[in-house]
């Protein structure tokens, strides 16, 4: 066992479990990448107005997003990927990073742990970083950055994370971080998550969606989730058709090339109508790819914004005959 100096990590309920890590619930679909987050004894610096960790947040340290993510030690970790069986192994290590003043020398050390124990590929979502910083995450074995913007817009970008909520973050920073990550990591390996439910309108997100895309970044949609003892726990989640929609737009512009053009919006920047037959929409549906979590590769992160008992916005598996039904229901009458 080579010396480690970080004792603590967070790892995901869902992935130490696969991990065997103690005695912990089986899951029915288990995470396929390993989700684990960087431990520090306090919140993180950044306030995002839905998130638990958040300077503010009243929420149990325990959360991200729904998902409980307890204390174990590092080495533990190590020892579990090293040893894991080849049926048992993850597609993928995701790390989580949040804003603390060592955070990148704790990612740095992390990665390197990690890495001189397996070679599964590695992604790390992090807070902006200096080039300089992105360089050395790639030298050090990350083969996916993610920066999120959360936001669909500058303006909702500043009221869930910036300087209005007592953040950090601006919406120029962040979308030039983006694009410092682009000439580093390139085109496909970088991503950013959106947040659907905190008043963006539809077509606000497929027109980001598109120009996302054209960069070369990979966007995944998530559905606003509340959760209790954060600023925004009062916030309903987004609808489930407006979600359909959405998911099956960026399926689109990311898939079967199609522009915001083939997308008609009413006043209100609702989807009324989307450039395919029933035909194609009944063969997307049927792969089921559209509604699955999107993300790096072997990214599933099963009930990351979805209680089990649904309604399921992100499918971390494929999906049944009756849900393939239920959408076709859902998103039947925009189509052609
Ligand atoms: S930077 Fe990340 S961890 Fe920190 S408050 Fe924002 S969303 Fe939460």
């Amino acid at each position: 066992m080579k010396f480690v100096t970080i004792e603590k990590i967070r790892i995901s309920i869902g992935s130490a479990s696969v991990l065997d890590l103690g005695t912990l619930p089986q899951f029915n679909n288990p995470p396929t990448t390993c989700y684990i987050m960087t431990f520090t004894n306090g919140h993180c610096i950044a306030n995002c107005g839905f998130c638990p960790q958040a300077r503010s947040s009243k929420s149990s340290m325990e959360k991200l997003s729904r998902v409980n993510w307890p204390v174990f030690y590092l080495k533990d970790l190590l020892t579990k990927l090293k040893y894991m069986s080849f049926s048992k192994k993850f597609e993928r290590i995701c790390i989580q990073t949040l804003n603390y003043p060592e955070n990148f020398n704790d990612l740095i050390e992390i990665i390197t742990q990690i890495r001189t124990y397996t070679n599964i590929p590695i992604s790390v979502a992090i807070p902006p970083l200096s080039k300089e910083k992105l360089k050395e995450l790639k030298i050090r074995g990350v083969d996916r950055v993610g920066i999120a913007l959360d936001g669909a817009s500058a303006d909702i970008f500043e009221k869930i994370k910036g300087k209005s909520i007592g953040g950090p973050y601006t919406w120029e920073e962040h979308l030039q971080k983006l694009n410092e990550a682009l000439e580093i990591f390139t085109p496909g390996f970088v991503s950013t998550h959106i947040i659907i439910g905190l008043e963006e309108t539809e077509k606000q997100v497929i027109e980001l969606v598109e120009n996302l895309h054209n960069l070369g970044i990979i966007v995944s949609l998530f559905a606003f989730t509340p959760i209790k003892g954060t600023k925004f726990e009062k916030i309903p989640p987004p609808i489930v058709k407006s979600f359909r929609k959405l998911q099956l737009g960026r399926f689109l512009i990311y898939n079967r090339e199609k522009k915001s053009n083939d997308f008609a919006f009413n006043l209100k920047g609702e989807i009324i109508n989307i450039n395919i037959s029933k035909k194609e929409l009944n063969m997307i549906i049927d792969d089921t790819n559209a509604f699955l979590t999107s993300g790096c590769p072997g990214c599933n992160r099963p009930y990351y914004t979805s209680k089990p008992s649904g309604p399921i916005y992100n499918y971390p598996r494929a999906l049944t005959e009756k849900e393939k039904r239920e959408i076709f229901q859902s998103v039947y009458n925009y189509v052609n």
